[in-house]
């Protein structure tokens, strides 16, 4: 039988902020893998620069994942391994690893995870809302389907969990309370950061937190699924680093 190595497709975690969050499993795939396609390979670049290693990157992103993904095929069916790194956090989760997962797996090149942070799972446990079920919803549409989106969430009982740009910030609590209502929720912003913030409140009273200040940073919303029992939350544990 004629058996052709195929490399295999590693999907590496990298800090959200805090650089000491890379695990030394991450950092010894980074290194010995013939290739880590990065999202934005300034950016990977100084992470890799920070810990020492000088690997072979190519760009990976949502405008030219199409023409990239033969590529890094080609690559891994000649045996060799590729890493796949994300702006931060865990690939797949809101960029376009996922395209490149699918497309090995339907190749049958071994997709092996890397695990470490998630923005999202971050928010998600210092947010004090349940943690046994809950929906990550990522970037709600920004016009068409938008409203859509957030009456389908509407009776959902599970912990809802959104990703936000500062700019939209606002819109998106005001989105949220007009069809959810006051619910309890956390915005958690700029984790593991210099300037990490988490404000946990009704929508109304974190929309009065938020308005008239210079919003900026990455945001994490976590909000109470639709369910009677009211988070009662000690607000005096929100901080500001
Ligand atoms: N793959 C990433 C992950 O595992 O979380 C998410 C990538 S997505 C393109 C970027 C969004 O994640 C940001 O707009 C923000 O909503 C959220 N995010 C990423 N880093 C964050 C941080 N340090 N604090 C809060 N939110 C963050």
């Amino acid at each position: 039988m004629n058996m052709k190595a195929v490399g295999s497709l590693y999907l590496v975690s990298t800090p959200i902020g805090n650089l000491e969050d890379v695990s030394h499993r991450a950092l010894r795939v980074l290194r010995d893998v013939r290739c880590i396609a990065a999202e934005d390979t300034r950016r990977t670049r100084t992470l890799l620069t920070h810990f020492g290693i000088h690997n072979h990157l190519e760009s990976y992103h949502d405008h030219n994942k199409r023409q990239k993904t033969p590529v890094l095929i080609e690559w891994l069916e000649s045996g060799r391994s590729v890493a796949v790194v994300s702006d931060a956090g865990t690939p797949g989760i809101s960029d376009p690893a996922f395209y490149l997962v699918r497309e090995s797996i339907r190749r049958n090149i071994p997709v092996i995870p890397v695990p470490g942070p998630v923005a999202a799972i971050a928010a998600l446990t210092a947010s004090g809302l349940p943690t046994d079920r809950f929906v990550f919803e990522g970037f709600l549409p920004v016009k068409k389907g938008r409203q859509k989106r957030i009456r389908a969430l509407e009776k959902e009982t599970r912990t809802l969990i959104l990703y936000e740009s500062p700019h939209r910030l606002l819109k998106t609590l005001k989105d949220c309370r007009e069809v959810l209502g006051n619910r309890p929720m956390a915005v958690c912003r700029e984790l593991t950061k210099r300037f990490e913030e988490i404000q946990r409140g009704t929508i109304d009273e974190l929309t009065r937190h938020f308005t008239g200040r210079k919003i900026q940073g990455e945001f994490v919303l976590v909000i109470q699924g639709n369910n009677k029992k009211n988070e009662k939350f000690h607000t005096n544990s929100n901080y500001t680093r």
